[in-house]
């Protein structure tokens, strides 16, 4: 059933006079004026920048992160499997023997994988698009989700199997970066 508009939605009690000075008071379409758009406009944009998350160092990682703070790269391996591993964890996740040790890394590496970000999945991330996400294969057989640095973001320039070596990025002062660059 359409109902028709009321002829005075403003319903002035005084009859047409000089009360309503806009006949046509917005035949408010549905849905226009609704408090989404500008809600959810307004809890991104608050006029401050929005950075990207910094990682947060557990118990069982801290040696990672102490090391990347002096340019050394830790890792874990299994003395059971002898298989390397990331990211730091005390129970190997091949074969769940707690018979774990650190080791230091060459931080020589391939690249395992890699995507193209052109769209920042975060908006800490938007001024770094696009990007090179990729996993490096460390020689000691640990895989990394990292970045690739100092290199153009272009398919066409990038190989699987490539050979990298580590940058540091220095975030803050607990926090340093392990990405790539081509070797
Ligand atoms: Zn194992």
């Amino acid at each position: 059933m359409t109902s028709t508009p009321s002829p005075s939605p403003q319903s002035s009690p005084a009859k047409g006079e000089a009360a309503n000075p806009s006949p046509q008071p917005a035949p408010l379409v549905r849905g226009e004026g609704s408090p989404i758009t500008p809600s959810l406009r307004s809890s991104h944009a608050k006029g401050e920048e929005v950075r990207a998350p910094v990682p947060v160092p557990q118990p069982e990682s801290d040696r990672y992160w102490e090391g990347l703070r002096r340019s050394e790269i830790w890792m874990r391996r299994c003395e059971d499997c002898k298989k390397a591993y990331f990211y730091p964890r005390d129970i190997c996740p091949h074969c769940f023997s707690r018979r774990t040790q650190w080791f230091r890394s060459t931080g020589r590496g391939t690249i395992h994988t890699f995507a193209i970000a052109h769209r920042a999945p975060h908006p800490g991330f938007a001024d770094k698009v696009p990007y090179v996400a990729a996993i490096v294969e460390l020689e000691e057989g640990a895989r990394v989700p990292t970045n690739l640095v100092g290199i153009d973001p272009d398919p066409a320039k990038i190989r699987i199997g490539a050979p990298v070596k580590p940058v540091f990025e220095k975030l803050t002062d607990t926090i340093t970066l392990l990405k790539f660059t081509l070797a």
